[in-house]
């Protein structure tokens, strides 16, 4: 449930054309644009049309038109500024660093010259055991009606030495 006004929402200005940005690409649904602080040349967010706060909120539905767009903006970033790679980032609620309250997708340029930091770079590998990775694969399972057609294979827990985690379902 979204906690943002749409009225007060910054996206939604800047889909109404009452904040200025700098668009890439839009359709009847999606809009792309710069974002306003880049991490490298091109970064781009692209957004709903309308208003969703996070992935939760939108519609199962909705979701692949967006994600056409997040393809094509990939494609139209990796030749616009001749990068090497491109990162996505997608981040739901506070917890996950989301700070625009209007669910956006990041397509960020990536440059060999940069060296190969991915979201390990921010994020710390986890230690877990074959039991707790069991645990929380069945948990995710009924979370969905799309089960694998195999069982899950055991995960191989994480090095001596990573950082450990305790979950609590
Ligand atoms: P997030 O932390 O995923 O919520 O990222 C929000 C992103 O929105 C940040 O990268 C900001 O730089 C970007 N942003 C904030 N205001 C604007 C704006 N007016 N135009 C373009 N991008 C913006
Ligand atoms: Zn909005």
């Amino acid at each position: 449930m979204s906690m943002v006004d749409p009225k007060d929402c910054l996206f939604c200005k800047i889909v109404a054309g009452e904040i200025p940005a700098k668009k890439v690409y839009e359709d009847a649904n999606s809009l792309a644009f710069l974002d306003i602080n880049p991490r490298n040349p091109g970064h781009t967010l692209v957004i709903p049309k309308k208003h969703y706060e996070t992935l939760f909120d939108m519609p199962e539905n909705e979701a692949g038109d967006l994600f056409k767009v997040v393809k094509k903006m990939a494609d139209v970033c990796k030749s616009g500024v001749k990068a090497d790679g491109i990162s996505i980032g997608q981040s739901n609620g506070r917890a996950a660093g989301q700070i625009v309250q209007h669910l956006h997708f990041h397509v960020i340029p990536r440059f060999a010259t940069e060296g190969p930091v991915g979201l390990e770079g921010v994020l710390p590998v986890k230690k877990m055991d074959e039991p707790s990775m069991n645990k929380i694969v069945e948990s995710l399972q009924k979370g969905t009606s799309a089960k694998p057609k195999e069982p899950a294979k055991p995960v191989k827990a994480a090095k001596e030495g990573e950082e450990e985690i305790d979950f609590k379902f």
